[in-house]
């Protein structure tokens, strides 16, 4: 029998019976439709079952479902490592299978870049609370483990600092005065820029953002971002690094990247660290290669998502959107349950007084009422496909204002 993701198997719900799906919405086998408005955890993001999509990864089966990436070259995967490095600026791309993976791979390679380059007690990692970076290993040695789902594994992970974000001049600088004394055993500064998402929807402060890329840059510090749910315009812009116009040295993409359709994911970097794997000796190389990297169908999708955004102009609908979802949803703070309301792009992050029963009371009621959302914490938020109709948008909108109320 199955074990299913963050779950008490003991006394769970029963699972939606799901028929298909196709745009925004799910069909049930019970047939009830649901409109969608997490995306199946942000991945889905033209939608479900794109037919540019389908038809890509149609063709792509039957001429080649997979081959391993170590000895051959197909043409999707390679086609795809040029487009994605042009979209993201960078200069080279290392695939794996997941954004948790694609973390420990920007782990590695910050940790050996500075072997190679002869700094080898550059080891540490600081991330932020609240961030959240996967689940594996490695990743999870980036979260909270004063608190936080990951504690009880303290003692099995990396030493690493998990600092509070500075929110202002005052803690930049106490920020900085950390980096300046551990500049020696710092290798690399994690964070996802703009929103911490699965952390409770925190939003960033750009300029903050912008302060601490450029201290990582004075004390010689890797600054990596991990757009895993933020990327390809989640929050309006094509990153979330994007509103604080910085290039990291090592991004991690993930979840969206192949429309949702199929599990891959990257990490880029600069030529600047590339470079310093290259000897005549396999020690400098990085020695990592999970059996599905590159896949072919997955690339096929990766290839496709980028035509559908190379075609769309998903910069414009969702300024509209976001002006959309601020005119619905900002009077919410007036409900005395409601703590704060956060909206950036096609995010919106309605923050309010209880407990994890009631974020399962809620979840069940905007399922009667035909919309699929996933409270956590004490958050309810949104996150539907991009091109999401506005219609269905607003029977999203609608229904949290409803059951709220
Ligand atoms: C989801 C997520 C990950 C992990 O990705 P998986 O594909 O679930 O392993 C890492 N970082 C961020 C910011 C994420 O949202």
């Amino acid at each position: 029998m199955i074990w299913l993701p963050y779950t008490q198997m003991k006394n769970h719900a029963t699972q939606l019976e799901v028929k298909k799906a196709r745009g925004s919405k799910i069909y049930l086998k019970n047939g009830k439709t649901l409109i969608d408005g997490i995306s199946s955890w942000w991945s889905v993001c033209h939608g479900y079952n794109h037919p540019v999509l389908v038809k890509s990864i149609q063709k792509q089966a039957k001429a080649l479902s997979h081959i391993m990436l170590a000895g051959f070259k197909n043409d999707q995967t390679y086609k795809l490592s040029k487009r994605l490095c042009d979209f993201c600026k960078m200069d080279k791309i290392f695939f794996s299978d997941s954004g948790s993976t694609a973390i420990e791979v920007a782990m590695k390679i910050a940790w050996q870049y500075f072997i190679n380059i002869k700094e080898p007690n550059k080891t540490k990692f600081v991330s932020f609370k609240n961030s959240y970076h996967g689940d594996t290993t490695g990743a999870m040695s980036l979260a909270d483990l004063n608190s936080g789902m990951h504690k009880k594994f303290k003692k099995l992970l990396l030493k690493n600092h998990s600092l509070h974000l500075p929110r202002n001049l005052k803690e930049l600088d106490r920020f900085e005065e950390l980096l300046k004394k551990k500049q020696d055993e710092i290798a690399a500064i994690f964070m996802e820029p703009m929103v911490q998402c699965a952390g409770g929807m925190k939003f960033i402060d750009p300029k903050i953002t912008k302060k601490i890329y450029t201290l990582a840059k004075k004390y010689n510090i890797l600054f990596i971002a991990d757009e895993c749910a933020v990327g390809f315009y989640r929050t309006g812009k094509k990153f979330g690094f994007t509103h604080s116009n910085i290039k990291p040295d090592i991004l991690c993409i993930g979840k969206a990247m192949t429309g949702g359709m199929l599990t891959m994911a990257a990490t880029l970097t600069t030529n600047k660290i590339y470079n310093s794997f290259l000897s005549d000796s396999l020690d400098n190389a990085l020695m990592h290669g999970p059996t599905f990297m590159g896949n072919p169908l997955a690339s096929a999708a990766g290839n496709a998502s980028l035509d559908i955004f190379e075609k769309s102009n998903y910069e414009e609908k969702i300024k509209d959107d976001e002006q959309f979802l601020k005119e619905q949803l900002t009077c919410l703070s007036n409900n005395p349950k409601v703590i704060d309301v956060r909206i950036i792009g096609l995010i919106a992050a309605i923050e309010i007084k209880g407990d994890f029963d009631l974020m399962v009371h809620l979840r069940q009621e905007f399922i009667k009422q035909g919309v699929f959302l996933r409270p956590f914490s004490n958050c309810v938020y949104l996150m539907p496909p991009l091109n999401i109709k506005r219609k269905d948008l607003k029977k999203i909108t609608e229904t949290i204002k409803k059951v709220l109320s």
